[in-house]
C-alpha cells in the first residue's frame, strides 16, 4: 500500500498527483466525490478507486496495489 499526501486546502473534488501513479511513475489524475475517490494516470491508463482521507492537512490516499477479495 502507498501513501499519498495533497495539501490543496478545502478544495479537493479534482487534483493531481505528481508521480502519483504506482505503476509508471506519472501523473495521476483524482477526482473525490462524497461516494470515494477515482484515481487515473493518462500515460498507462492506471484506474484505480483509492481509499481516501480527509486530514486537517490536506487529503490522505491510500491506493491498494493488491486487491483482496
Ligand atoms: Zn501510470
Amino acid at each position: 500500500m502507498t501513501h499519498f499526501e495533497s495539501s490543496n486546502g478545502d478544495r479537493f473534488a479534482e487534483f493531481v498527483l505528481p508521480d502519483g501513479c504506482v505503476l509508471c511513475g506519472g501523473e495521476v489524475t483524482v477526482r473525490a466525490s462524497h461516494a470515494g475517490a477515482h484515481s487515473y494516470c493518462p500515460q498507462c491508463h492506471w484506474l484505480s478507486k483509492p481509499q481516501m482521507r480527509v486530514r486537517d492537512n490536506g487529503v490522505e490516499l491510500s491506493f491498494a496495489t493488491t486487491v483482496l477479495a
